[in-house]
């Protein structure tokens, strides 16, 4: 699943990959996928594509975007994007397939569910591209903690570190991935309220946004996801699906899987107790 750090790595390996090639030929849907989001009619994407030459690639959020002459390509959620060389073979169940005037290529291929859009205009109509697009990224120093007390006064108090971390676009791109790690790493559980937080463990928590998220970028994505060359991420996630059965890393402890808030978190029993109901630290 494309979220922050994986975003930004993938964007960066276009940037530095493909600038200059120009699309020979483009073919949609070449393995029809149910939960293949398209904007339009996929259709007509070869005819907007095709002649045209890749301009830039960047991140917003958990987007990527792909700037081909006029148009622009917007990637989100679980693509996978893969580039290779004429002598490399593109993996067949693709929706996307992109092949440029020297042969080599770029493929998007939907996991659960995912994003393929063309525009020739800068698809504004899409709240959360454009929410991803305003929206101050954690990597930035215009993500500081003075933004960070304010997206907290912006929610009701009875909110879960987990609901006011990773849903409703608060923080674009950080998703129930990234956000294990963070929690994880300020010693703080999914489902505890945020009025149980006090204002130095508020202060752990914004420390571990920041810092997380630009390791995950800096080490080119977590190891559960794969870049635009299909090699893992450098990131080694301390929870993860990979990892929750081991013990854990800070501890030695249990680390306890469950599902909450659509999709699993993990936690660990000790480093990340739940506080009753009432407490106040
Ligand atoms: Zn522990």
């Amino acid at each position: 699943m494309l979220e922050l750090p994986e975003a930004q790595t993938i964007a960066r390996q276009l940037q530095e990959t493909l600038p200059g090639r120009v699309v020979a030929h483009v073919k949609m849907n070449a393995h029809p996928h149910k939960f293949a989001f398209y904007h339009g009619d996929p259709d007509l994407y070869p005819d907007m594509l095709t002649s045209s030459p890749i301009l830039q690639a960047e991140a917003h959020g958990g987007h990527v975007k792909l700037t081909v002459g006029p148009a622009q390509l917007v990637v989100s959620d679980g693509v996978n994007l893969r580039h290779g060389s004429r002598d490399e073979r593109p993996p067949s169940k693709n929706q996307l397939y992109m092949e440029f005037n020297d042969g080599s290529w770029l493929t998007g291929s939907v996991q659960m569910y995912g994003f393929l859009r063309v525009t020739s205009d800068d698809l504004l109509d899409d709240p959360y591209y454009r929410t991803a697009t305003e929206k101050p990224s954690p990597l930035t120093a215009a993500f500081d903690a003075a933004y960070f007390e304010s997206l907290l006064r912006e929610i009701k108090p009875s909110l879960s570190a987990k609901a006011f971390l990773a849903t409703e676009q608060r923080i674009p791109g950080l998703g129930n991935g990234v956000l294990q790690d963070v929690l994880f790493r300020s010693g703080i559980h999914p489902r505890t309220p945020v009025r149980q937080l006090g204002a130095s463990r508020l202060d752990n928590l914004y420390a571990s946004v920041k810092e997380t998220l630009r390791l995950m970028t800096d080490q080119g994505g977590r190891d559960t996801e794969k870049d635009l060359f299909g090699s893992q991420g450098g990131y080694m996630t301390l929870l993860s699906s990979k990892t929750y059965k081991d013990p854990c890393p800070e501890c030695g402890g249990t680390i306890r899987k469950e599902a909450y808030l659509g999709g699993s978190v993990y936690s660990c029993v000790s480093c990340q107790a739940l506080e009753p109901v009432g407490s106040t630290l």
